[in-house]
């Protein structure tokens, strides 16, 4: 499915052509060759990143998104795995672009900063020499210049009396100050986009937030475009802009943050915010469990785990994205011309309740 195939209103195609994407994912496809067969990660995803915004990938563990952001800059190790489609940075396809000038976007223009700094960072050198490294592999600076750099990186993400801690190994640092020195090591090479998958997981609550904080100065301060990968709603309402939310390789909803929030379409994405604390079913969560990626459904990924299947969602592949407002889109056939999505959103405008339109639905359908 293409962002093309959607059904877009003209005030939301006048709306996207205001401004060139930076980033431009069209019907990515990543797969994995497996002694089980062809593990499909991600399955024809469209996705824009324009300068200086923030975009979310949301959605379960396993649900494809760190394939998605590591497909980019072709960090998916290649065999066992292919990647397809189109991936344009600034214009430039990256998907067929030769290594030397992947090797030259990847860490400069685009940076990624992991999960985990514990793994990421080396323990055998401190982390000043490690961070004056990076520097001069972008740079062809003296190592006076790039430890005044190393420095100078250090107290911008915040590590307090960055000179004197210069020369401390990974070990003597807290795990919120090693992600923020991993932040430092993504800034070295003045990125216009910034990729991170779930950079704050492994932290606790204050230092989460903390550091969510550091992505929005850094974002104006290094003027960058950020793209966010994680499974937190919580954590995409204090960051995005807008939100892309994945299930099982596949796009099921698209929007702003007001979007999602206020107006969620898709019954994935309800089913999301009803697990945010305070919302009544975090003890539960979704029931069930995704579909295995070797063997996903022939109809809409979600339709095993979803309370309003019908006959229509079980055959004809994922439903195209349908644009229900500019610039917010879902995949569900309830929104198709004829149906009532009253029935997946019963907030929507028909005022229909969602069991009644249930069960029109289900006595309408062929
Ligand atoms: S297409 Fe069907 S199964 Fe998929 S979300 Fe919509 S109602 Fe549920």
């Amino acid at each position: 499915m293409s962002e093309h195939d959607r059904d877009p209103t003209p005030d939301a195609e006048t709306e996207t052509r205001n401004d060139e994407p930076l980033l431009e994912i069209e019907g990515l496809r990543t797969t994995f060759g497996t002694d089980s067969g062809t593990l499909v990660a991600v399955d024809g995803i469209d996705v824009t990143v324009r300068a200086g915004e923030t975009v979310c990938l949301v959605g379960e563990s396993g649900s494809g998104k760190t394939v998605a952001v590591e497909s980019i800059t072709r960090l998916v190790q290649s065999p066992p795995g292919r990647i397809e489609g189109t991936v344009r940075f600034k214009g430039q396809d990256l998907l067929s672009a030769d290594e030397a000038t992947i090797r030259s976007i990847r860490g400069h223009e685009i940076a990624h900063v992991f999960q985990n700094p514990q793994n990421a960072l080396n323990h055998c050198y401190t982390v000043g020499w490690q961070l004056v490294e990076a520097i001069r592999v972008h740079e062809d600076v003296p190592e006076a210049a790039a430890r005044a750099r190393a420095i100078d990186l250090l107290d911008r993400v915040g590590i307090a009396n960055a000179s004197s801690r210069f020369d401390d190994y990974p070990h003597e640092f807290s795990g919120g100050q090693k992600q923020r020195i991993m932040i430092a090591m993504a800034l070295v090479g003045d990125p216009d986009l910034l990729v991170a998958d779930e950079p704050t997981t492994a932290l606790d609550v204050t230092v989460q937030a903390q550091i969510l904080d550091l992505f929005e100065e850094l974002k104006t301060e290094f003027d960058m475009a950020v793209l966010f990968v994680t499974h937190d709603l919580g954590v995409v309402a204090e960051i995005a802009d807008r939100i892309v939310v994945l299930y099982a390789g596949k796009v099921m909803e698209r929007g702003t943050v007001l979007d999602i929030f206020e107006r969620p379409g898709h019954p994935y994405t309800r089913a999301l915010l009803e697990c945010l604390p305070g919302r009544g079913n975090e003890i539960s969560g979704i029931g069930g469990s995704l579909p295995e990626p070797t063997a996903p459904p022939d109809g809409c990924r979600f339709a095993p785990r979803c309370p309003h299947a019908i006959d229509a969602c079980h055959r004809d592949g994922q439903p195209l994205e349908t644009e229900i407002e500019p610039g917010h889109s879902v995949s569900c056939v309830f929104y198709r011309e004829g149906r009532d999505s009253s029935v997946v959103s019963p907030e929507g405008p028909t005022g229909v309740s969602s069991d009644d339109a249930d069960e029109e639905a289900r006595s309408t359908d062929d």
